[in-house]
């Protein structure tokens, strides 16, 4: 099969529109699909200061190289930002592939740790839970949401970038319907201001299986060590399901994705909550104390206990 742009062999078949394309024509259509999303959500202007929330995964050093790609025409600046949980032995390879990544594309790089900010890392946080039957996952999203909000106020960003896909974002909204959680369903947009710093999903419109074909295709490196815990959860087995389905009934996941958006859309109209000051980080947060801070105090005070 050859490019549908070019003359060259097709490299890359999209099932849902059966395009077929060959390697840079692939590399071409995802930053146009990104820039897309960009202007569609409104997600930058000109001039600004964007931080990029790097794991040191495939798809945050995707969005990496993707972003610096049209950062010129585009006019805004980078600054990456690695969230250390605190896993032994997890992150200290993807903090490496991080920093050298952005050495090379000459963008600035921050790492903040849970340890530092909260006073307790993720492993001894797990530790602490005892028979408490809240998932490693939920007690580290709570903290790495707080987390991204801080750096990106230390940092001064405009906004900040996470590498969240079109998957994940399926994922996100069937974990919520699942456990009950509707209320963060509001803020399930490419482009949100949930927190006290605008987020911003550049990926968020394009799958899963394209970022890790664009990652692959541009000899960008990636983690291979996976976090310890992140069969615990649901999601790992939402993924499966999803993929099961669009394999079976090609572009179910692009409807169900439109579906997403209308929900979400509805109920951020109908939910608006008033905001206060967390008395303990003092950002942005519905009541007195932010779910971080909570989670981290009860976490420490555990902690404190088993010692
Ligand atoms: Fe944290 Fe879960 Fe991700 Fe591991 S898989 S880094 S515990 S959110
Ligand atoms: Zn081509």
């Amino acid at each position: 099969m050859k490019c549908e742009r070019c003359e060259n062999d097709a490299a890359y078949v999209r099932k849902y529109s059966g395009q077929g394309l060959c390697s840079g024509c692939f590399s071409d259509s995802i930053l146009r699909k990104m820039a897309k999303t960009i202007s569609k959500y409104e997600m930058m202007r000109r001039g600004e200061r964007i931080g990029v929330a790097v794991s040191g995964g495939k798809d945050s050093l995707a969005l990496l190289h993707a972003l610096s790609r049209i950062a010129g025409d585009r006019d805004f600046e980078m600054v990456a930002v690695t969230i250390d949980e605190g896993i032994p032995g997890y992150r200290d390879e993807a903090l490496e592939i991080a920093s050298e990544y952005c050495r090379g594309l000459d963008v600035e790089h921050h790492v903040y740790s849970y340890g530092d900010l909260f006073g307790i890392t993720l492993d001894e946080a797990l530790q602490a839970r005892g028979s408490e039957k809240t998932t490693s996952c939920s007690i580290c999203g709570t903290l790495r949401r707080r987390a991204i909000d801080r750096a990106a106020a230390d940092l001064d960003v405009d906004a900040m970038a996470t590498a969240h896909n079109l998957d994940d974002v399926l994922q996100t909204f069937l974990i919520n319907m699942i456990s009950g959680d509707t209320k963060k369903i509001g803020w399930m947009d490419p482009s949100s201001v949930a927190g006290p710093s605008r987020r911003i999903k550049p990926f968020g419109e394009i799958y899963e299986a394209e970022i890790v074909f664009y990652a692959f295709t541009n000899g960008i490196p990636f983690q291979t060590e996976p976090c310890p815990h992140m069969n615990e959860g649901i999601r790992t087995e939402l993924r499966e399901f999803l993929n099961g389905l669009e394999e079976a009934h090609v572009g179910a996941k692009g409807s169900l994705y439109r579906s997403v958006l209308k929900v979400a859309a509805s109920m951020r109209d109908s939910a608006r909550v008033e905001k206060s000051q967390c008395v303990e980080c003092g950002m942005e947060c519905t009541g007195s104390t932010c779910a971080a801070c909570t989670t981290a105090a009860r976490m420490r005070g555990a902690n404190r206990m088993q010692i």
